[in-house]
């Protein structure tokens, strides 16, 4: 499996907000996040991106671990946050080429891929641009554009039905679908269930900093209602 997340205990200070969770990701796999505000969706994300780092338990990613490799472990990732986070002094062109020159991408070919992706978000006559020329929409566009610039093997996509046009989402989609066909495998934090279930594999439905179940929507729904709960309140 691509991304194997065992038994994590973490957080932000010595008491943990991860109270020992475990799931995967396998390869070609979009897995949703879900849960209530506070369930410790950004938490895990935090954990699997290495900005924090797990009390106890493991994250490795094609067998890699954070502390083994940082960088091999890291060049396999992109992230798209739900709030955009760009260098106020670089270009678009700037942050195309600083993403290329992070993942190590061979800058001729990820050019070509670049003009792809800018054409679809309508950024292409936009290289000059400053994050300050920018819209939320269209900077969220940016973060989309340079992380499918890259090859890597897992995609992290945090909330990315709210703030993008219809258009946008839809031209996202469809990368995730392409990316997916070629092995990578996604994982989606998200509360916009109705949307998610059409294109979600699988969901794992955090508590209280624990995963309390997981399976298809349909499976959760069924699974719930024996704690008096419901997928409505997500
Ligand atoms: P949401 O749907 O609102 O984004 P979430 O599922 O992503 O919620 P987290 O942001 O992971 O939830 O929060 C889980 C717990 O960790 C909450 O109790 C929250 O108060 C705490 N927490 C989040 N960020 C920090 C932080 N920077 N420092 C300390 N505690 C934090």
């Amino acid at each position: 499996m691509a991304l194997e997340v065992s038994h994590v205990v973490g957080g932000y200070s010595q008491i943990p907000v991860l109270k020992d969770i475990s799931f995967d990701v396998q390869d070609g796999e979009l897995v949703g996040l879900i849960g209530l505000n506070g369930a410790g969706k950004s938490t895990t994300i935090n954990h699997v991106i290495g900005l924090l780092t797990p009390h106890k338990g493991t994250i490795t990613l094609n067998g890699v671990t954070i502390t083994q490799d940082s960088q091999a472990y890291k060049q396999q990732i992109a992230y798209i946050p739900e709030t955009p986070v760009l260098y106020q002094e670089l270009t678009l062109r700037e942050h195309l080429e600083l993403t290329m020159m992070a993942y190590d991408l061979d800058h001729e070919a990820a050019w070509v891929t670049a003009h792809d992706l800018l054409k679809t978000f309508r950024l292409d006559n936009k290289l000059d641009w400053f994050p300050a020329n920018f819209s939320k929409g269209m900077k969220q566009k940016v973060m989309i554009v340079c992380a499918f610039l890259t090859q890597a093997k897992l995609f992290i996509i945090d909330e990315p039905f709210l703030g993008l046009d219809p258009l946008a989402v839809n031209d996202l989609l469809q990368l995730i679908e392409k990316r997916k066909q070629e092995g990578a495998s996604i994982l989606m934090s998200t509360h916009v269930l109705d949307t998610a279930q059409r294109y979600c594999d699988r969901f794992v439905l955090l508590h209280d900093g624990q995963v309390k179940t997981e399976g298809t929507l349909s499976e959760l729904q069924a699974a719930l209602p024996e704690a008096g709960e419901s997928l409505n309140d997500i």
